[in-house]
């Protein structure tokens, strides 16, 4: 007998069902609820910057607010954002874009989120070099793709072989995400590495790539960010490219971010946006367009800064017997292994959060359960106690 609709049970989609929330916000939330419930607490987990974003672009976004600027604006942006975000690619990148060509977006989060919409469905697949951010695959699977993870290693450099993604691509591969500097190993491609890449696309016309440009302005010394379609404009069209305000500009919570590449593509993610999540906050997209017309200076200086505490959290982590780190060449995040102890990476979280007040990331959230991220984006002071901790604990086990 059918019940009457108030009493048959909710039940979630199966996609919702799938869905694991982010442990990397997670994290952060945890460890910032102990801290305020007085626990003795440093965190080391989300990769958010602690500088306050930089007075003038905080100023215009105040300016937009008090000008009026708070109705709804084009889905698709503020035109004199996409513009100036179109000529920082072009000029700043190497890549030649149109301002048609550009999608402002709540954070790189939704232009990663919106372009596996428009562009994944069953039957397809993402291709994921890990370790990856733990956002890639569930919002692949979101959209009904499945995903093929080509394994790396700290052993290998935590490198994607050019070879190895050629033998991973079937019919079916129709999207690869390739992020550099990567979060969480920090490694940075080379344009020799780009090239190598651009030459197996080349024999893969189905292929598309999404470019996760998020943290192109935090490189170790003697590394350089690389866009792939300034180094293969003939790939241009099947390039995707997903960047922010949130890690260069230190402005994580005010959610802008972009996507661009193929005019069709980006029409469809803009049509998506209409019909779900309308324009990025108003006057917060006046801040932005300060920020990406602005000077560079504040973004360098905070790199720097970023810089000194990479190499603070390198060294320490270095001189822990039992662990093995392959410095990081960008991003603001350490990747060891851990192994050596003889726990999976979520144990050793755990037990680290409760034994010693330290909150870092388990590896197995981004595809290497031997290893855990800890992130530098943190005072010099913090970085220091939480080497500490990690130290204590591993000689306590
Ligand atoms: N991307 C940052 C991280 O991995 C911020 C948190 C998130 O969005 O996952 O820590």
């Amino acid at each position: 007998m059918l019940r009457p609709p108030s009493q048959r049970p909710l039940t979630l989609s199966a996609r919702a069902e799938a869905l694991q929330p982010s442990l990397t916000l997670a994290i952060a939330a945890k460890a910032k609820s102990l801290k305020a419930e007085g626990h003795d607490i440093c965190s080391l987990s989300a990769g958010e910057p602690d500088f306050e974003t930089p007075a003038f672009i905080r100023q215009a976004a105040v300016d937009a607010l008090n000008a009026g600027h708070t109705r709804y604006g084009p889905a698709a942006g503020e035109p004199a954002l996409r513009e100036a975000i179109a000529h920082k690619l072009s000029h700043e990148n190497g890549v030649a874009t149109g301002t048609d060509q550009v999608l402002v977006t709540n954070g790189g989060k939704q232009a990663l989120y919106n372009l596996f919409q428009v562009l994944l469905q069953p039957g397809d697949e993402l291709l994921l070099p890990a370790p990856y951010w733990l956002s890639y695959p569930e919002m692949a699977r979101l959209a009904g793709a499945s995903v093929r993870v080509l394994p790396s290693s700290a052993a290998a450099g935590f490198r994607l072989d050019p070879a190895q993604l050629e033998a991973a691509i079937t019919p079916a591969s129709k999207l690869l995400v390739l992020n550099s500097p990567s979060n969480p190993t920090g490694m940075v491609l080379s344009r020799s590495e780009l090239e190598a890449i651009a030459a197996v696309l080349r024999r893969h016309p189905q292929l598309a790539v999404v470019c996760d440009e998020i943290y192109e302005f935090l490189l170790a010394p003697g590394h350089q960010h690389h866009s792939l379609a300034a180094v293969a404009p003939d790939l241009a069209d099947r390039i995707f490219s997903v960047n922010g305000f949130a890690k260069g500009w230190a402005m994580t919570g005010w959610r802008i971010g972009w996507l661009a590449g193929n005019r069709e593509v980006v029409k469809a993610a803009i049509a998506l946006q209409s019909q779900s999540t309308s324009n990025v906050c108003s006057f917060a997209q006046f801040g932005a367009l300060a920020a990406i017309a602005g000077p560079r200076d504040c973004v360098h200086q905070m790199a720097e800064r970023f810089n000194e505490r990479r190499q603070l959290l390198s060294d320490g982590l270095q001189a822990i017997d039992g662990l093995q780190l392959l410095p990081p060449e960008g991003a603001f995040y350490a990747f060891p292994d851990i192994s050596s102890t003889g726990l999976d990476s979520m144990r050793f979280c755990n037990r680290l959060l409760d034994e010693q007040g330290l909150a870092v990331v388990p590896g197995v959230a981004f595809g290497d359960d031997r290893c855990i991220r800890l992130s530098c984006a943190a005072a010099n002071a913090t970085i220091e106690d939480g080497l500490n901790r990690l130290q204590r604990f591993i000689r306590s086990l």
